[in-house]
């Protein structure tokens, strides 16, 4: 075929995909669908002819969504908090504080610091849980009272309250 004509030829289809862009749409999606492989070789083919640009826009795209991209992990990441704290009760268990950045999760029987460091920090601990089903042998803590209970005399608050309870039977220390 001489060369003019393939050009008008080309022009010509183009125009038609102009005219009808549902036709040439579906017409697009019918070739992909029966030639995949060609479609595959032909966006290696095209990546490796535009290799260093492609890179370029890749690194752009990715600066230019990075807000984007933090802000939904962020966001994503303050619901799964709120899911898994809101199952375990919502507040601290041992002085009632509701503030979510203030909570986290404990394990009830110590081991924590290990176990965390095997399923992940943060957010990952959280994934774990939800897809464990919510165990019942963790509750929350507001991070004083995780602090507290560290402690070799445990938190402050449960000190306090076992005084109050001395206290209120009389006891007043023995001599
Ligand atoms: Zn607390
Ligand atoms: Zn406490």
């Amino acid at each position: 075929m001489p060369y003019k004509d393939k050009e008008k030829a080309n022009a010509n289809k183009r125009k038609n995909n102009k005219l009808h862009p549902e036709l040439a749409r579906e017409r697009q999606r019918r070739y992909r669908a029966e030639h995949p492989e060609q479609i595959k070789a032909a966006r290696r083919d095209y990546y490796w002819r535009h290799r260093d640009r492609m890179i370029e826009l890749s690194r752009k795209s990715h600066v230019k969504h990075r807000e984007a991209r933090l802000l939904y992990h962020k966001q994503h990441n303050r619901e799964l908090k709120e899911l898994v704290i809101k199952t375990y009760g919502g507040r601290c268990t041992c002085c009632g504080e509701r503030e979510l950045d203030f909570l986290c999760i404990d394990h009830l029987n110590g081991g924590g610091t290990q176990h965390r460091f095997k399923v992940g920090l943060g957010s990952r601990f959280y994934h774990w849980l939800k897809k464990q089903g919510f165990p019942p042998d963790y509750q929350v803590l507001c991070y004083n009272c995780n602090m507290g209970k560290e402690s070799p005399d445990g938190c402050p608050h449960q000190r306090r309250r076992n005084e109050v309870l001395v206290l209120r039977k009389g006891y007043h220390g023995a001599t």
